[in-house]
This record gives structure tokens, sequence and C-alpha cells, in this order.
């Protein structure tokens, strides 16, 4: 018999292709990471250090479909791939980072870029903007055993069918074994965590009827609609 006063919260998981599931733990996104986007975003490309922020676990949403959210008129898409790590740890070497990935995901890091612009113009922290209910549309998490690392490769999205959004993954400023060495130097990473690895050129919004479409070499597709 558990002695919660409460019922405890469910644990949040992501299903895996061909069975099973992803418990989630934490999730941990990286900002302005392909120089592109950056530039789109008013900022310089150089290599400053990374940046991170935050969604909640339960952000994360495989169901397919994005509720529009409120107190918002500006919704962006930002295509992105998610790393799913099995292990973690403190002040992981760059080189030995990759033993820590299970595998990776579609994902996209839905924006109330209005909230967030304004919280940005005011110096306040961005989870008015970015960790709002369901705004991580994943698809099921496919096993490095079976697809690989993925440093390299084309990933889009598209809304209705027209391109917004391309790049290449290698077009990463900061790459998936920096990131995870990088992140474990000011927090302790463990089996469970899930990192948002950036986006490429392209954003924009979306309204009510829209289908998202994002595809990443070797990982496939997935559409989100947008209700
Ligand atoms: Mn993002």
């Amino acid at each position: 018999m558990s002695d919660f006063v409460i019922a405890p919260p469910e644990t949040v998981s992501v299903p895996v292709a061909g069975g099973g599931s992803f418990p989630v733990r934490r999730v941990y996104c990286i900002g302005r990471n392909y120089a592109a986007h950056a530039v789109e975003m008013g900022h310089d490309p150089d290599r400053e250090p990374p940046f991170f922020f935050q969604k909640n676990p339960d952000n994360l949403d495989p169901s397919g479909e994005f509720p529009y959210p409120p107190k918002t008129s500006d919704v962006h898409h930002e295509a992105e791939v998610a790393v799913m790590l099995k292990a973690g740890g403190r002040d992981i070497p760059v080189e030995r980072a990759l033993e820590c990935v299970f595998g990776y995901a579609l994902a996209l890091d839905m924006t109330r870029r209005d909230l967030q612009g304004e919280a940005k113009k005011l110096g306040r922290p961005w989870e008015i903007g970015k960790a709002f209910e369901r705004s991580a549309p994943v698809g099921p998490v496919r096993r490095v055993e079976e697809i690989g690392h993925l440093a390299e490769g084309r990933i889009a999205l598209s809304v209705n069918g027209a391109l917004r959004q391309e790049g290449d993954l290698n077009q990463m400023i900061w790459k998936v074994p920096e990131m995870i060495s990088c992140l474990s130097h000011y927090f302790e990473l463990k089996a469970g965590d899930v990192i948002l690895s950036g986006t490429p050129a392209g954003v924009g919004a979306v309204k009510p009827g829209d289908a998202m479409t994002i595809e990443v070499e070797r990982l496939g597709s997935m559409t989100v609609r947008v209700v």
C-alpha cells in the first residue's frame, strides 16, 4: 500500500517502434541550433555557447493531434529530432556521450511565438511560450540498434503539403554528443531524459485545420493535425 496523499500522476511515456514504451523523466530543448534559423530569429549564427530550456514531460504527445492553445494568435511549428537517453551521469565526455542514447524520434517544438517574443523582450523565462499543454507532438521512438545514430540526413516540415522547413542534421551547430556532454555539466542526466535538438530555418504559424508533416531521413514521417 502506498502512502500517497493524492493519486500519483501517471508516468509519461512514448511508444517505441516494434513494441514497448519509453518512460520520460525530463525534456531539455536546445535553442538556435541551426545557423539559418538563428539568423531568421534575428541572431548571430556564430557558435556561441549552447543554451537550453525545458518542456514538461507531459507536454510530449504521441496522439497525432495538436489542439490550438489558448492565449496566443501566433503558434509556430519547429521540426526537431528528439534524442531519448537510456543512461546519463554528470560530466559526460563528448566521446562517450552517444553510449547514453537509446533512440531517436520525430518531434515538434510547438511555440506560442507571440508570448515567447514578449518574454524575450522583458527578460522573462520562456515557459509560457514553450511549455504548454501538448506542446511537443512526438512520433514513435526508433532504437539505435535499428537505425544507428543520426548525425546527418534531411529534415523537413510541410504544412498542407507545402514545404516550410528544410535542412540537414549535419547543419546542427552543437552536435548530439556535444549537447549531451554540455547538459551533463549543468545537470545530472538520467535514463528517461529527452533532448529536442533544435530546428532548421523556415518556422512559421499554423491555424486550426492545418496538417503538419515532419520528415527526417531514417525516422520516416509523422503528420500532426492542428485541431
Ligand atoms: Mn525548438
